[in-house]
This record gives structure tokens, C-alpha cells and sequence, in this order.
């Protein structure tokens, strides 16, 4: 009997390793499924679930999927208001005050008018440019560099009494509002040039716009941080009448930059400019 039992066990037994096999793929299979139904994100599958849908995507509950990290580079962002900056704008809707600047030096160049002042690091880039200028046969002259609060109320005041306030404020500034005052500007004349600008019917090209000077400025000035501060057709913009000879120190990276673009300092710096506030005058 002994050994019957244990053949007829013997001869069930693939049957029954089948069947439980079977029961066993499908309560795994069951399993499977009903695990991936209680599981899953009801954001992603068509659920009928009340409590699912109401889910928001921000809960806690769904796994977020990160945010996409994009590399922007920042922005920089400069000093357009304190007047000891690099990069200040004194314009007729930005004044300066009674600034002084600290380390005002003597440009030192042959032919100069006077004794011309910058701040130090303008007035050694202003004799690199000067002495750059020699060298290509081209002579420039220094005509005016800084300009302290009192000089420029008597000087304004000096144009108004001739050609009256409204004639004097489109091409001098009023005390506290003028770019030579930053200790960064310089108007630079060459042999036989006038400070007229071209929109003045009265000044001959080459002495003006179309000299020597102008043509030598407006090609190297940026290669040594210098900006034409007043461009041609930009009165609008900077309150000025174009300047030929008037140029402005801001480093010679931006003094590139700025000169590739093709915008004005305002402009450049997204910085409001044009006219006098009413309060002004
Ligand atoms: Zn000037």
C-alpha cells in the first residue's frame, strides 16, 4: 500500500506543479493589477475617483516632476544713480547734486586748454587716448573736463544771459544735472574744430562732425573707455543736441559694448532722459 500511495503521489505530481503554477501567475497577475489601481497617479489615468481627480498636480501626494533647470546668465546690472559710480547718468532728469568727485587728477597732454581735471582712472585712460592719437599723426586737444556745481551755475547762467534759458538748455546743463560734473567727460578739440554740432547749419564739416578729431574719436575713443556721450539724432533721448567733441569715460568693455550697439547711455541703460521735470526749472 505503501508503495502505491507514494507512485500515485509520484504520477499527480506535475499536474499539481502545473495548476499551482498557474494559480500562482494569476493571483500575481491580480495582484499586479489591483496594486497598479490603488497606486498609480489619478493624474495620469482615467480613474472615476472623486477623491483622485480633486488631486491637484502641486500636492504632496503626486510625485512632481522637477522643474527643468535653464542656465541664464545674469544680467548685469550697473550704478546708474550714485554719482561716484563708473557708470552714472547726470542728465536733465538725473541730477547729481553738489558731488565732488575725490581723486580728481590733471590730464596731462600738450596744447591743452588750461588745466583739464578727471577723475583718476578717466584722466589715465584720457592720456592713453591722447597720446594714441599723436602717434596716428591725429592732434587733439583737451577743452573741458570736470566742472564743479558753482562753475556750472555761473556758466549756465552765462549762456542764458545771452541766448536766453530755453536756447541754453539744449546744449548747457544746468547745475547738478551736467555729465561734466562726474569727473568721467571731456570735450576734446582738435586743430581748427568748433564746438558746433551737425545739426547747426554753421559750422563747416571739416571743422566739425567731418574733422580729423571728430573722425579719430568716433573710430578709437571706445578702445580706450570712452563713449560719444551726445550722438547724432538721439536729442530726444539724452536732452542734447549731438556733441561731436564731448566724451564720456565708463571703462573699456562697456565703452565697446555700447559703441557696438548703436544706443545712447539712456538708451543703453534703459534710463529716462530727454527734458527737464517741470521741477526742475
Ligand atoms: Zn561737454
Amino acid at each position: 500500500m505503501k508503495t502505491k500511495r507514494h507512485r500515485r503521489r509520484r504520477k499527480l505530481k506535475p499536474i499539481a506543479y502545473v495548476l499551482m503554477g498557474l494559480i500562482i501567475l494569476l493571483l500575481v497577475a491580480i495582484g499586479f493589477a489591483f496594486k497598479t489601481l490603488l497606486f498609480s497617479n489619478p493624474a495620469n489615468n482615467d480613474i472615476s475617483d472623486s477623491n483622485a481627480t480633486v488631486v491637484s498636480p502641486s500636492s504632496s501626494m503626486v510625485p512632481t516632476t522637477p522643474t527643468p533647470q535653464i542656465s541664464i546668465q545674469p544680467t548685469p546690472t550697473y550704478d546708474t544713480t550714485t554719482p561716484s559710480s563708473i557708470t552714472v547718468i547726470a542728465n536733465k532728469k538725473h541730477s547729481i547734486g553738489q558731488y565732488a568727485p575725490s581723486d580728481l587728477i590733471a590730464v596731462s597732454h600738450p596744447g591743452s586748454n588750461g588745466t583739464q581735471y578727471m577723475r583718476q582712472e578717466a584722466a589715465e585712460a584720457m592720456e592713453s587716448l591722447l597720446s594714441a592719437a599723436d602717434n596716428d599723426g591725429v592732434t587733439l586737444y583737451t577743452q573741458s573736463g570736470y566742472r564743479s556745481y558753482d562753475t556750472q551755475v555761473s556758466l549756465w547762467q552765462s549762456y542764458a544771459d545771452r541766448d536766453g534759458a530755453a536756447a541754453a538748455d539744449t546744449y548747457s546743463s544746468r547745475a547738478g544735472y551736467s555729465d561734466h560734473q562726474t569727473g568721467l567727460a571731456m570735450d576734446i578739440m582738435g586743430i581748427n574744430t568748433r564746438m558746433n554740432a551737425s545739426t547747426r547749419s554753421d559750422c563747416p564739416i571739416e571743422q566739425c562732425e567731418g574733422s580729423d578729431a571728430s573722425l579719430w574719436l568716433a573710430q578709437h575713443a571706445a578702445d580706450y573707455g570712452f563713449i560719444q556721450r551726445f550722438p547724432v539724432d538721439k536729442q530726444d533721448i539724452t536732452g542734447y543736441v549731438d556733441e561731436w567733441w564731448h566724451y564720456r569715460y565708463v571703462g573699456v568693455e562697456l565703452a565697446q559694448d555700447i559703441k557696438e550697439s548703436g544706443l545712447c547711455m539712456e538708451e543703453y541703460f534703459n534710463v529716462e532722459g530727454g527734458d527737464y521735470a517741470q521741477s526742475a526749472q
